[in-house]
């Protein structure tokens, strides 16, 4: 298959495009490389990719309009992985436009290729973040359920409802997937796994919002693309009942789904940085801090919508996974 991967230099990405391409497919990523975070470790991630097989990168921006349009004009996709975004919560705080730009046009693009070039299925990252101030534990993708509180989570929750208007008005088959805190190798810097490692192996203090007193389902990176994989060869099925006589599709009938991918047993923040003082061997200083704006107490992924579709769960531990990352922080850094 020809798969379109957006953000392919990003973390999630990278990863994705490794088992796109080890799987035998062709792989066009595209990214604009944009100074987030470090660029080097994008590139660095791009150096890793390149060298293989069916893999070409072209760095294009998801809010040029008419790059975007050649791109689907030129290269005759059968598969689009949505992963390129402006990510986390608190930048957006002082940097709102960049949520625009990037989360709420470039979803627009992407759809808009899709829309007009046959794509046969849409596969595309959204976030726990979008359950907000929900309560009710664990989140289900039920309707109604979900509260956005941070610009962000905002933009995420328009991309589910621009994918729900086009598989609904054009039958364009498309998955939503509310990824919950991926963490692994390769991760990202603005991330607090890789922001407690950095400053625990240089005796520096770590930052513990509302006193430690968040839990988080933590996912692992590899899990994250196993479901990717599956959901991505199990396209969602119009219902071909046309409904009304305006001629437009009944709502049911759009080929449209959501899914949670999250690991299903949240850990408290401070289990999380004891598995991480094990894995590195040293003890972290806390700095205790109070509840930042826009973060939420818990997440919890209900991980049955998967589960049921594609017989699939997320499996690592908390005290796997972070030992994953350790191990490629110190090589990468070459810190011991
Ligand atoms: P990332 O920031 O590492 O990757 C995103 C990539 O997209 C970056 O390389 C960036 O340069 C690129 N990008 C951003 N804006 C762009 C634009 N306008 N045009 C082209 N490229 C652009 O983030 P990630 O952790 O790999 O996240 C991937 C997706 O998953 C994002 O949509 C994110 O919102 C979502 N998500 C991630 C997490 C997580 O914990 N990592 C959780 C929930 C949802």
């Amino acid at each position: 298959m020809k798969y379109l991967v957006t953000g392919a230099a990003g973390f999630i990405g990278f990863h994705l495009v490794q088992r796109l391409c080890a799987d035998g497919h062709e792989v066009i990523g595209i990214d604009n490389l944009n100074d987030y975070y470090e660029v080097s470790l994008k590139e660095a991630r791009l150096a890793q990719l390149a060298p293989l097989p069916g893999f070409r990168f072209i760095r294009l921006d998801l809010a040029d309009r008419a790059g975007m349009a050649k791109l689907f004009a030129d290269e005759g996709f059968e598969r689009v992985v949505h992963l390129a975004a402006q990510a986390g919560v608190r930048y957006s705080l002082d940097n709102p436009f960049a949520y625009a730009d990037s989360n709420l046009v470039g979803q627009l693009t992407v759809l808009e290729g899709c829309r007009h070039h046959g794509i046969g299925h849409l596969i595309y990252a959204s976030s726990s973040s979008v359950y907000g101030l929900n309560d009710q534990m664990p989140f289900a993708t039920t309707d109604g359920v979900d509260h956005p509180i941070s610009l962000y989570a905002a933009s995420k929750k328009a991309n589910e409802l621009m994918a729900h208007s086009y598989s609904h008005l054009y039958g364009l088959p498309t998955t939503g997937l509310r990824f919950f805190t991926v963490y692994g190798p390769w991760g990202r810097p603005d991330m607090a796994l890789f922001k407690f490692t950095k400053a625990i192996l240089a005796g520096e203090p770590i930052d513990v919002y509302n006193q430690g007193q968040l839990s988080r389902d933590f996912t692992h990176v590899d899990d994250i693309v196993e479901g990717i994989m599956r959901v991505a060869d199990h396209v969602p099925a119009a219902n071909p009942e046309w409904t009304t006589s305006q001629g437009a599709r009944d709502q049911s009938s759009a080929p449209y789904r959501l899914f949670n991918i999250g690991n299903g047993s949240p850990v408290r923040l401070l289990d999380f940085i004891e598995a991480l003082e094990d894995a590195i061997g040293k003890p972290a200083i806390k700095n205790m801090m109070p509840m930042q704006p826009g973060d939420v107490h818990a997440t919890w992924a209900d991980t049955r919508g998967l589960f049921d579709a594609v017989g699939y769960q997320p499996q690592m531990t908390v005290a796997a996974g972070v030992k994953t990352f350790i191990d490629w922080y110190r090589g990468y850094y070459q810190q011991a």
